[in-house]
Formats: C-alpha cells, structure tokens, sequence
C-alpha cells in the first residue's frame, strides 16, 4: 500500500512510520477480550520504560482522549480536600492547567510570569512559603507555544521539601529528550499517544506513583469520566479501561513503542537534535529570527518572528508549503506573531533541507524579500 508522506512541522500529531500506520489494520476484535488485556499490560510497563520510571512504585494509566484529558484528570483527582493547586505558569499549556482548575472550582495559585522566560524559582519557593495548603505543585516541562523548556527537577526538589506532589506535563517532551521520573523529582507525568512515540491520536496516559493514587480514593470526587483512581482501580481489577479504549490506536502505539525501543532512546534523542539544528540553521540562512534565546529552548520547537514585509501572508505561506506536503503553524506569543517549526515525528534532516527548499520557493513566489526583514535590528 502507497501512503503519501507528509512532514509534519506543527506540535503533534507528528509524521509516523508506514508500519505504525498499518497496524491499526487488524481483525477486528472485542476489547474485552483477555488477549486485549494482556496487550495494555505489556503497553503499561513499556510506558514506565520510556519514563525510567521503576514499575514497583509508579504504574501507567491510560485514558481515551487527547492530551488535555491528561491535565483534568491530575488535577481534579489528585487534590485533597481544604488543600490548593500551585500552577507555575509560564505558557499556553500551564494557563490551560489554570482554566480547569477555574472550571472545577479547586483553589490554586497561578504564578504567573513571562511567556518569554523560564519561571523565576525564587518565586516558587516563596509561594510555597507562604501557602503551606499547597498540597500539588503543577508545571509544564516543555511550553509547546514558545518552545521553553522548564527547570522540572528544581521545582520538582522544592515541591517535595513542601510535601507536595508534583505533576508535570510532559506531553510534548516525554520520549524526545531525556527523562527520568526519580531524578528530575516527578510524582505524575503525562503524554499523549501522538506526539513523541509518533503513534496515533486518542491513547493518552498518565504514569504516576502508585501510593499517592491509591491515596486519591478518599480525595473529593469531582468528576466521574476522568477520574484517575477510578481508572486505576478498574486496571488493578480487570487489566481493562473502564470504558471502551482506542482500539485501533492502540495497536499503533504498541507498535510504536516496538519501534522505539528498537531504535533506542540515544539514537532517536539525536535525531531530534540533528532535526532542530537543520531547522535553526535554516531559519539563519534565510534570515529569519527566532523569538526564543537558544539556551532556553527544548530543541524541539522553534518559534520564528513573521518578517516585517508587506507581502509576507502566513496563510499564503502555509497552504503553498502545505500543498508540497509541508505542514507549518502559526502562533500568537503572547502579542507577538509567529509561527513554528518543530522536530516532532519521525523526520530526519533531509526532510527539512526538502522543507527549507519549499519555503524559499514560497518566498519568491510571494516576492518576500531574502534575507527577511525586519523593522528592528
Ligand atoms: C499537545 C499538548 C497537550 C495536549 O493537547 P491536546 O490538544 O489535548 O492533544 C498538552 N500539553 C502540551 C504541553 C502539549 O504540547
């Protein structure tokens, strides 16, 4: 079977191999079956592999839904009663922890600071002064919106000192850069099937400590789908979700995994590194300025100021690249347009010197000037 190939350069979904596309073409199958049981088990504990996380004290749960599913579920199952949610908060994703936390009515802190810059530890520690309730201190590892990486293991050291639990989305970094549960003092991450296994939409997972879920049975229940000691308990109990999993992606993602493992993680690491160098060069080449200084950066995103030219149009850029089988995407930073390249699926450098060749093309088309200009120096 022929399957176009396309490089997809936006934050997740990402570009995936043909073998993991062609697994979800399966007899079909009840998922109640013990042979589907037995699947999500050997699923759950390669999970913990990728987060080096030690099967005898964390366990994975999965979960039906995108990325976001991960997000509601810790914090509104995870908060004891008369206790508050610290958010350190730096993005779109820390400001989406905020929002469910205003749906649900949990009391929390949004420590809010520059989208631009990694949060200021020293106001951490003196929010955990002065709120001894803070009883879950919430963070985004990677903000997929700027591509910031965040200080997790220093956050995570000061949460513990409070005695808090801390819970991290890892979404769009889990699998792609190093990690590991233990040493960067991580009590519950998080990801989504789609973004750094590369395998399809709709599996979700979060990998937590198995004592403080099991703790979470008496914490106030503030929702019935998306409550994480339910799942839980129905796994322990049944090895199944308690209602009908992503078949199809599952298969996907096992076979994700399968090819993870047999890549490894040191190879695929670099293989993200050598992608978002080819973007960053690139960029340089083309004149085009990056919002983010390097050293703050993931790696894996890179957020690219619009050039000030009057004929430069993103849609117009976009749907040219697009048609070329390129997919880019655009995002506001706070007030400031850009759009991002990202190093997420399985792409190599290639890929992105064939992307760099389009683009070119797509400024000449347009008659946007090379080098980009800008207004400012
Ligand atoms: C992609 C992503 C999510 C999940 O977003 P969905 O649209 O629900 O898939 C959550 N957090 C981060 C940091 C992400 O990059």
């Amino acid at each position: 079977m022929e399957i176009k190939r396309n490089i997809l350069l936006n934050p997740g979904p990402a570009t995936t191999t043909d073998t993991v596309k062609l697994a979800q073409v399966v007899p079909d199958i009840c998922p109640r079956e013990k042979e589907f049981a037995d699947m999500m088990k050997s699923l759950r504990a390669d999970l913990l592999r990728v987060a080096h996380a030690p099967e005898t004290k964390y366990t994975a749960v999965l979960f039906c839904g995108s990325g976001t599913i991960n997000i509601d579920i810790c914090l509104n199952s995870l908060l004891p009663a008369g206790k508050k949610v610290l958010v350190v908060n730096n993005g779109a994703y820390s400001s989406r922890a905020v929002e469910i936390c205003q749906y649900y009515g949990l009391p929390h802190i949004d420590l809010r600071s520059s989208v631009f810059e990694q949060p200021d530890l020293d106001a951490v520690a003196k929010a955990l002064d002065d709120n001894p309730d803070v009883a879950l201190v919430y963070t985004t590892h990677h903000e997929t919106g700027t591509g910031i990486l965040n200080p997790i293991r220093e956050i995570g050291a000061m949460a513990h000192a409070h005695g808090a639990v801390f819970v991290v989305d890892t979404t769009s970094s889990l699998g792609m850069i190093p990690f590991d549960m233990e040493q960067d003092n991580v009590d519950f991450c998080m990801a989504s099937a789609q973004k750094g296994l590369m395998a399809m939409t709709g599996l979700s997972f979060i990998i937590g400590n198995e004592a403080e879920i099991r703790r979470s049975k008496d914490y106030p229940k503030r929702s019935y789908y998306c409550n994480l000691y339910l799942q839980y308990d129905f796994f322990e109990r049944t090895g199944e979700m308690h209602f009908t999993p992503p078949v199809q992606t599952i298969y996907a993602t096992i076979q994700a995994l399968k090819e993870y493992f047999e890549v490894g993680e040191t190879a695929k690491f670099a293989r993200h590194r050598r992608v978002i160098e080819a973007i960053h060069k690139g960029l340089a080449d083309m004149g085009l300025r990056e919002v983010i200084p390097l050293d703050l950066q993931s790696g894996l995103v890179a957020s690219v100021l619009y050039p000030d030219d009057p004929n430069w149009d993103f849609e117009r850029v976009h749907d040219y690249c697009y048609e070329r089988g390129f997919t880019i995407y655009p995002g506001k930073i706070s007030t400031t347009n850009t759009f991002r390249l990202c190093a997420l699926g399985t792409i190599d450098v290639p890929d992105i010197e064939a992307f760099f060749q389009v683009l070119r093309q797509a400024f000449d088309h347009y008659h946007i000037a090379l080098p980009a200009q800008y207004v400012s120096k």
